[in-house]
């Protein structure tokens, strides 16, 4: 298992170096409201801002509003959460300072037995001094029977890059549609109430955390799923757990299915035991000329989407659309006919990873 723990504050900055070195031309605090359309080609968006109403056309449209907005605006058929609607529930992620890690993660490796983690093993944590931690449900039962208030059934932790500095994992508002402001509204309200006692949790029962101290919340409500957009191809539970190979493959993952249930307060993981390819079809919706989309709202179904939503296959997508979208614009061409071959090539020229095709096997006789 391997993990990457990155500074956000300093992914924020870099990134927009990054866009500024490259010439991108960049608009914050404007609101994508509505779209420009010519029958079903899609022109451009309206963004909504001080500066009041303004339309912003193009050739190529891409979708990253992680809630199919623009697709969703433009006529796009879209699903929202599973066969009952239920979405995963959104989390105000949190954190603390002040947290003796070390003695943590010591705890965990020498009394694995009290201290007890879902599927990482403990050994793991005595090598690593920088870990997540995902379990020591004993400890979260126990003190749900003596009377906290907790949303979850499982300690979820993320060390910081800074000395004794932890995100909590662990709010859960379970019912918000995140495309609905006034049920964000109550999410973020609900979500700040819990934090009082998560981390009362944390420091009266889980090693470390004794002179553990508030620091802040993340910025926003952490939504893990609204609408996914209907696409060319729709991936699905089997692709994931089959990791299967796709001739227009644009991206390769390995996070597994992981739904945070949208009823109560667990969570189903399963791992497909290597990797999976995410196709290029499933970026391009049905219907719409002019647009793709990137991110968590691809063409999936609700348990496909639990798995590609994670950040690494996110960057991905969204690396492929803007190739892609810049090859049918120099092409004239609708991006659903673009050269998939060409774009996975360049792909790979950029630093890419991309699995060799597979090999059928040979029958024998
Ligand atoms: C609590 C929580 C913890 C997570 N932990 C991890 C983790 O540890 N590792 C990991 O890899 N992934 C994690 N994820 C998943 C991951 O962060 C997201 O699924 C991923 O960032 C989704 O990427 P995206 O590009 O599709 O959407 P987003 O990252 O949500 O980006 C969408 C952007 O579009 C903007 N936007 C939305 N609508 C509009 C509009 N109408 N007009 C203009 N702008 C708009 C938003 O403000 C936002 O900036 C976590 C998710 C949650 C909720």
């Amino acid at each position: 298992m391997s993990l990457t723990l990155v500074e956000p504050e300093a992914v924020k900055t870099v990134a927009l170096q990054m866009l500024v070195e490259a010439k991108v031309e960049i608009l914050f605090y404007a609101f994508c409201a509505e779209v420009v359309k010519d029958g079903d080609e899609l022109k451009g968006v309206i963004v909504e801002s001080k500066a009041g109403r303004e339309a912003i056309l193009s050739k190529v449209i891409i979708d990253c509003s992680g809630d199919a907005d623009v697709a969703f605006k433009a006529g796009v058929p879209c699903e929202f959460g599973n066969e009952n609607g239920g979405v995963q529930p959104p989390t105000l992620m949190f954190c603390l300072g002040g947290v003796d890690t070390e003695k943590l993660r010591l705890s965990i490796a020498e009394e694995p037995r009290t201290y007890l983690t879902d599927f990482i093993p403990a050994e793991y944590f005595g090598q690593n001094n920088q870990f997540v931690l995902v379990g020591m449900r004993n400890l979260i039962n126990k003190a749900k029977e003596e009377g906290l208030n907790l949303p979850t059934e499982r300690t979820i932790l993320i060390t910081g890059l800074r000395k004794g500095e932890v995100w909590v994992n662990m709010t859960r508002v379970n019912g918000v549609n995140g495309t609905d402001p006034g049920s964000l509204t109550m999410g973020e309200i609900e979500g700040r109430n819990q934090i009082e006692d998560i981390q009362r949790y944390l420091i009266e029962y889980v090693p470390g955390f004794e002179n553990a101290y508030f620091l802040k919340t993340a910025p926003f409500l952490g939504i893990r799923e609204t609408r996914r957009i209907k696409g060319l191809y729709t991936m699905d539970r089997d692709d994931i757990m089959g990791c299967r190979h796709f001739d227009d493959a644009i991206a390769v993952a390995s996070y597994p299915l992981d739904i945070h249930h949208p009823v109560g307060g667990g969570c189903t993981l399963e791992w497909c035991g290597d990797c999976y390819d995410i196709p290029y079809r499933s970026l391009v919706p049905q219907k719409i000329k002019n647009l793709l989309v990137a991110g968590r709202a691809i063409s999936t179904t609700h348990e496909a989407m639990s798995a590609i939503r994670v950040m690494a296959p996110c960057m991905a997508m969204g690396e492929a659309a803007g190739r892609a979208a810049k090859m049918a614009i120099k092409e004239v061409q609708q991006p659903a006919d673009i050269d998939v071959k060409k774009l996975q090539k360049e792909l790979l020229e950029k630093g890419a990873f991309l699995r060799e095709p597979q090999v059928e096997p040979v029958a024998s006789n």
